[in-house]
């Protein structure tokens, strides 16, 4: 019979776990991402465009 020796009970910790690419922190899977998880890079909308800063020519790709 197998017996958890001391282990953890249920922890939340099942989820998985990213690195935002701006803020290089660490962020728990949401359910929100469950259809894209693969494709998450960052760990809020702020992040996301916190990404696209204005660079020096303006705004690109914006049709008028
Ligand atoms: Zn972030």
């Amino acid at each position: 019979m197998p017996r958890n020796a001391n282990g953890p009970t249920k922890n939340k910790a099942d989820l998985p776990e990213k690195v935002c690419v701006t803020c290089n922190r660490p962020f728990l899977w949401r359910r929100k991402w469950k259809s894209c998880w693969d494709t998450v890079r960052y760990c809020s909308e702020r992040c996301r465009n916190a990404r696209t800063r204005p660079t020096s020519d303006g705004m690109q790709g914006k049709s008028p």
